[in-house]
């Protein structure tokens, strides 16, 4: 079984100790990943910081064109990339393919961004003074990505970072480290200077301890649950270490009867069941106005019925396995939790019999109650739980009796309703008859325990800049 290196200071380093890496589709290891301690990520971040104090003198139009590079690298190998983030996370190969192309997208959008570090000039309130105000890199960054979208989550942190003029430091998730591998090979073929992109592997809890507790390491960004954003919020007190958090959601999708049914359809079709309903920012649970509440619910589970579930490297299959054993069980409590309490079961349900990987069916619940677990918890599983709202402040009222605010949907024809629906609805990212809300140029992240801070847009790549207040005196 082949074990894949990590990328430290411009070389590759394999290690003996290594993580085994499992293919979800049929629970069996494929190959393994090199993994550090403590002390080598320490040599990482000095290492990352000696790169530093050249990669921030380095303008921005070439660091862009370093970015450039690392996407034109990407979108050669597009096929063999998707197909490792297939077999590592299971998502199928078509949705690997957008997943590099949405990455080869942030690459290129911050290559151009690089050179917009505007500072701004403060018109001045006494003679004799001027205000500047300058964006400086702020150093050394740690970026912490998940295995939902292990390739393009990680590019969202190290693009930005780069584009800033910061060093920065890759640690994917133990599940699925080896599309950041060939990301790293990309940027090895792109000639980027030593240190300023380098991979890591191992203990999730030893490495994040060393990027919190590293003076060195100016910042962290994050993304994954929730819990472990709190355990970084903790660990960061003692340095009062910058974060940006992109935490769990539990997205709300709501159908009003203006609304073109169809489109309402398939918009929540596609947000609930992308990536195997595996998205920080899929819907977790649809309100949908009693009027065309059984009309939608017929269309909604006809087309989840039709869905076809697979191993994602067979063609046509829309839906892969999930990421592993507890992600099942967890999928099958959040369906009998939701029965229990009196929801109707309309298809699907449990765990696909006779196979070998981690499928689950693709599940309608109906009139599920407000107290049931996949109402209030991220559910992470192609599980729709439907029901029915009279009033449009009753509709809102129930999407944001939530502790996460993360992204929220809703399908509907009258503009004055959706100037309301933006307004009032608790989320950071609104799709308005919109379901895949994502794209570079526009800030993505939450609200309340969803997280702190914004990626992509302008914001993604200010998450790295200081900001300077430079007070002249020319009296
Ligand atoms: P999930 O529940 O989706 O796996 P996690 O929050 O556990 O989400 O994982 C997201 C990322 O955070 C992964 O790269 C994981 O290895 C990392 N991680 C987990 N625990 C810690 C920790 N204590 N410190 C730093 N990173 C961590």
């Amino acid at each position: 079984m082949k074990t894949y290196p990590l990328y430290l200071n411009g070389g590759w380093v394999r290690t003996p100790a290594a993580n085994p890496v499992i293919n979800p589709a049929t629970g069996k290891p494929f190959a393994r990943v090199s993994t550090v301690d403590r002390a080598r990520v320490r040599q990482a971040v000095e290492d990352a910081q000696a790169a530093f104090r050249a990669w921030r003198q380095v303008t921005g139009k070439a660091r862009g064109e370093f970015l450039s590079k690392i996407a034109w690298q990407l979108e050669r190998r597009c096929d063999e990339v998707a197909r490792m983030i297939t077999l590592e996370n299971g998502k199928p190969l078509a949705q690997g393919q957008a997943e590099v192309g949405m990455s080869i997208d942030h690459l290129r959008w911050f290559a151009e961004e690089a050179r917009r570090a505007y500072g701004r000039i403060i018109p001045n309130q006494v003679d004799g003074k001027r205000h500047l105000v300058v964006k400086t890199p702020m150093g050394v960054a740690g970026a912490i990505s998940p295995w939902n979208f292990p390739l393009v989550l990680g590019v969202r942190k190290v693009a930005p970072a780069l584009a800033a003029g910061c060093t920065v430091i890759l640690k994917p998730a133990r599940q699925t480290p080896l599309s950041s591998v060939l990301f790293a090979e990309c940027v090895d073929a792109a000639k980027l200077p030593k240190g300023a992109f380098q991979l890591v592997a191992g203990s999730a809890s030893e490495i994040g301890q060393e990027l919190l507790e590293n003076p060195l390491c100016r910042k962290i960004s994050f993304t994954g649950s929730t819990e472990t954003g709190q355990l970084l919020i903790r660990g960061a007190a003692s340095g009062v270490k910058p974060l940006s958090l992109e935490l769990g959601g539990q997205a709300p999708v709501l159908v009003f009867k203006d609304a073109d049914l169809e489109k309402a359809v398939e918009g929540a079709m596609i947000a609930k069941f992308r990536n195997t309903g595996q998205s920080c920012i899929a819907a977790n649970r649809i309100y949908v106005e009693r009027p065309i509440y059984r009309k939608f619910l017929e269309r909604f589970v006809a087309k989840a019925k039709a869905l076809n579930v697979g191993d994602g490297l067979e063609p046509e299959v829309q839906i892969g396995p999930l990421i592993d054993k507890n992600a099942l069980d967890k999928a099958s409590e959040h369906v009998e939790d939701a029965v229990r309490k009196g929801a109707r079961l309309l298809c699907g349900g449990k765990p696909l019999p006779r196979r070998k990987g981690f499928f689950f069916e693709p599940t309608v619940l109906a009139d599920v109650p407000a107290q049931g677990l996949c109402m209030r918890e991220e559910t992470f599983a192609p599980i729709a739980p439907v029901c029915a709202f009279d009033k449009e402040e009753e509709a809102i009222e129930r999407a944001n009796a939530s502790n996460y605010g993360l992204s929220a949907y809703a399908f509907t024809n009258d503009l004055r309703r959706a100037f309301r629906l933006m307004e009032n609805l608790e989320a950071g990212m609104i799709g308005i008859n919109d379901g895949v809300p994502t794209t570079s140029q526009c800030p993505f992240g939450g609200v309340k325990q969803s997280g702190w801070g914004r990626e992509l847009a302008t914001e993604g790549m200010d998450a790295f800049l200081d900001t300077k207040h430079i007070s002249l005196g020319i009296g």
